[in-house]
């Protein structure tokens, strides 16, 4: 059964065999013209997966992080003031760069499973003077989904540039940019955009551009520091790749772009809309087959994201359940976020999930719960997901 496990963990996701296909041929000059044809569309997909036909878009080799970093030293430099919505261990890393830049930062956190309060952020943003606001979309430690078009309204209200870590969210959560007028969505080729892991996708507005242009100007010698993480470097060459015309700065990843390429393809072919309806869909049906099996969500119902779950431990339970879930064929992660790290595991449902993957990995929770010990009512939480997909 080794490579016959289903890997249900919040990134890297189940990848379609037309997208693994794509790693493996042929890697060709990244000045190919055959190549630059793929980035080129690639990069146009970027646009119409965030919805965001007016954005610069960006496809660099580098993870999540790296795409955090090129956004944080695009709107932020040292002596800046940066709001941080704190929704958990992303939010946290976010402002950790932030510092490191020489931000002052400061955070409104939302209390554990729960979104930010607005009031609280509209007082935080109405003291003034921050330069640019982060919110991470779907914080993948705790499943809870932020309500990026409200901040984000509220950011352009007071004149602060919003950026949106939409790591966990892009490719399957209803993110509009153009419409909610983000400044940055940034997001990585690993979760619900369906590709491998290793590159960071990123969206910027014209203002954000603007904004790191006059910076440039205004202050030479104070430009990012680092020559990998200034947006400005890679402007150019995104630009003209999408043109179709070849260019250089650091090397594409050639094969990652191929694969990349033909997953925002089948995400555009499905639809963005039936794409965030299918991915509620069975997230609603996970939620209704833990509940029945008496399993704790760590969100909220009303910010329960569609793309992860926290999942409390039942007592008499702990990180064991993880390997008998996957001896029982499914992947799991355990729990991230500080505060539950050791009590929590987390189920990642993006991407090319089907009901009947969702079923599965009920089904090895149910078996490996009962050898752990733990009570459960073998079926139950299966039939109560059936029921929920049948009637939505
Ligand atoms: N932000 C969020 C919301 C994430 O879920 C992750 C990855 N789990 C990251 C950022 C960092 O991405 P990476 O691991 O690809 O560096």
């Amino acid at each position: 059964m080794t490579g016959r496990h289903l890997l249900m963990i919040p990134g890297p996701i189940e990848l379609e065999p037309d997208v693994l296909a794509a790693l493996a041929t042929k890697t060709r000059s990244h000045l190919d013209p055959e190549f630059v044809d793929v980035l080129g569309r690639a990069l146009g997909r970027v646009r119409e997966v965030l919805l965001a036909p007016s954005c610069q878009p960006f496809v660099v080799p580098g993870s999540g992080t790296l795409a955090m970093e090129l956004a944080a030293n695009t709107v932020i430099e040292r002596g800046d003031a940066a709001l941080v919505i704190d929704t958990g261990f992303f939010s946290a890393r976010m402002a950790t760069m932030l510092e490191r830049i020489g931000a002052r930062v400061t955070r409104v956190s939302a209390p554990l499973g729960r979104a930010p309060d607005l009031a609280e952020v509209e007082r935080a943003l109405a003291g003034g003077g921050f330069r640019a606001i982060t919110i991470t979309h779907v914080d993948t430690s705790t499943g809870v989904r932020a309500p990026v078009r409200e901040l984000a309204a509220l950011a352009r209200a007071h004149d602060v540039l919003s950026v949106v870590d939409g790591v966990c969210s892009a490719g399957a959560e209803e993110l509009r940019q153009d419409a909610w007028d983000v400044d940055i969505v940034l997001t990585a080729s690993q979760k619900a955009l369906g590709a491998p892991p290793g590159l960071a996708v990123l969206a910027m507005s014209k203002r954000a551009i603007e904004h790191a242009r006059a910076r440039r100007t205004a202050r030479p010698g104070r430009e990012v520091p680092s020559l990998y993480l200034d947006a400005l470097e890679w402007l150019p060459i995104m630009q003209a790749y999408e043109a179709r015309s070849p260019a250089y700065f650091a090397t594409p990843a050639v094969n990652l772009v191929q694969a990349l390429d033909v997953s925002l393809g089948q995400l555009i072919a499905e639809g963005m809309d039936a794409r965030v309806a299918r991915h509620q869909r069975i997230a609603r049906a996970l939620r209704a087959g833990l509940a029945t099996l008496e399993l704790e969500i760590v969100a909220d119902e009303a910010v329960a994201s569609s793309t992860i779950t926290a999942v409390r431990y039942p007592s008499g339970v702990d990180v064991g359940l993880i390997a008998a879930v996957r001896d029982e064929g499914v992947v799991l992660a355990a729990g991230l976020h500080p505060a539950i790290k050791t009590t929590s595991f987390r189920i990642g449902h993006m991407g090319a999930i089907s009901p009947s993957d969702l079923l599965a990995t009920l089904g090895a929770i149910e078996r490996g719960l009962a050898r752990r010990g733990g009570r459960v009512d073998l079926g139950a939480g299966v039939a109560a997901a059936q029921r929920a997909l049948a009637i939505a």
